[in-house]
């Protein structure tokens, strides 16, 4: 099988019918970059910053934050790399901090929240990223948003950023995308209000699900709980899918579900042409995908989740069999 998927590394995800689909590496060290080639990566679709801060016993200087986004773009050679703004707090404690603890974590002071709470840090880190593009492009996305107007103010703050190394340095980046994740199901119902200000929005499956399904992904008796191969979970993905269309917004989807074939099958079939997971998914989707009739597949799926059987995972199995996948 690993024969296999190295076979398919350097092939286009392209479905039979023609669509392509961008697979993209979930990284936050900078040796998972070097997995970027041997995994025949487009680039870094979701690159967690916090990771280096959640190994340092002080907070990382913004010169150590430069060089490492610097590395990261350096051996991304071109390829776009999405940096996720630190995503602190929750179940990312940092030592350093001395946080309080919470009775809800999940749901507390962490994310965009613990962000824009301590401008210090945030504005710092921007600055870093800002620094460590140079005049290559850069892109950047907030993590938990709820409100439009996180969005907004964290994007006002990189902006700013971006001015201040106009003057100091005269150099700024070629181009400046700034996303946002939808992790929250607030968020998925205030697009109307993000259409136009945000240049993508990427579906963090892990903490959307959680609380869709009001399931704490860390708990290990309610985490199985929460499936995203479910009528409910996906419907309410389609939902977010014909938003973003309708309002004219670049979707894709990052955390642990888009990684499984099956998942990432149910996501293409929604209308989402990017997706970004760990390395060793990345070989098992494109063979997936290689092997996907998209246009006689959807209708079939979507009949399916209008009018679903019992066991929905099964029948879902099923008809991806019935259709060679
Ligand atoms: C997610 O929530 O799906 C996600 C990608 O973010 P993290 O897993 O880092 O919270
Ligand atoms: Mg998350």
């Amino acid at each position: 099988r690993q024969a296999a998927y190295a076979a398919l590394k350097d092939l286009p995800a392209r479905t039979k019918d023609g669509t392509d689909v961008s697979l993209m590496l979930n990284a936050g060290l900078e040796l998972d970059l070097d997995m970027m080639k041997q995994a025949g990566a487009d680039g870094v679709g979701l690159f967690r910053t916090e990771f280096q801060f959640l190994v340092s016993e002080s907070l990382p200087r913004v010169n150590d934050q430069i060089e490492l986004y610097k590395t990261v773009l350096d051996k991304a050679e071109g390829k776009p790399v999405v940096f996720r703004t630190v995503d602190l707090g929750g179940d990312k404690v940092l030592p350093a901090l001395n946080l309080q603890r919470e009775e809800n974590p999940a749901l507390g002071w962490r994310s965009i929240r613990f962000a824009l709470d301590h401008k210090g840090l945030f504005r710092r880190q921007l600055r870093a990223l800002v620094r460590a593009a140079g005049d290559r492009p850069l892109t950047v996305m907030f993590p938990m948003v709820t409100v439009v107007s996180e969005f907004e103010e964290a994007r006002d703050l990189l902006m700013k950023e971006v001015e201040w190394s106009a003057q100091r340095t005269g150099r700024t980046p070629a181009k400046v995308e700034v996303g946002v994740m939808l992790e929250t199901p607030a968020l998925a119902y205030g697009l109307k209000e993000l259409a136009g200000k945000a240049s993508f929005l990427s579906v963090g499956t892990n903490d959307l699900m959680q609380f869709f399904f009001a399931a704490d992904r860390m708990t290990p008796h309610v985490s199985e709980r929460y499936d995203l191969v479910s009528p409910s979970g996906l419907r309410f993905l389609k939902e977010v899918s014909d938003s973003c269309k309708t309002h004219g917004i670049r979707m894709s989807a990052c955390g642990e579900a888009t990684g499984t074939p099956l998942s990432a099958l149910c996501f293409v079939a929604l209308g989402f042409t990017a997706l970004s997971m760990s390395a060793g998914s990345i070989g098992p989707v494109k063979q997936m995908i290689r092997s996907l009739d998209l246009q006689a597949f959807q209708p079939d799926f979507l009949a399916a989740l209008d009018a679903p059987e019992q066991d929905f995972r099964n029948q879902v199995l099923a008809l991806a069999a019935d259709h060679g996948i």
